[in-house]
């Protein structure tokens, strides 16, 4: 069971981390051709990303180099994707034990009036 929760995370992080790594190289190369370079092509890449809270925290870490800005990125949506998916799968599995039914805890349950 543990196992497989990682293997789901895994795929889904790479897809995830995958998405990001083609942006960035999309960008940078746009970036390059206008030479753009250094702290101008990071604020550049970091203005296109959607995503508020990665955007906000890649602004604040002030990266010097795009290279800094992607391995930031790579690490970021991972752990924001096993976060999402722990705190999924925690819900799914709650159990009532008034009914012994899964999917609500105790407090919810309808059984109980
Ligand atoms: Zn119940």
């Amino acid at each position: 069971m543990k196992s497989e929760l990682v293997e789901v995370f895994q795929s889904k992080g790479s897809k995830f981390i995958e998405n990001y790594v083609h942006y960035y190289s999309t960008k940078l190369s746009m970036l390059n051709e206008l030479e753009i370079f250094g702290k101008r092509a990071v604020s550049c890449i970091i203005g296109g990303i959607t995503d508020v809270l990665v955007r906000t925290s890649a602004k604040a870490g002030q990266y010097e180099s795009p290279e800094m800005l992607l391995c930031y990125l790579s690490s970021l949506t991972e752990t924001q994707i096993l976060n999402t998916e722990f705190q999924r799968k925690s819900q799914e599995t709650v159990m009532c034990y008034y009914c012994n039914k899964p999917g609500h805890k105790f407090r919810y349950c309808k059984m109980r009036n």
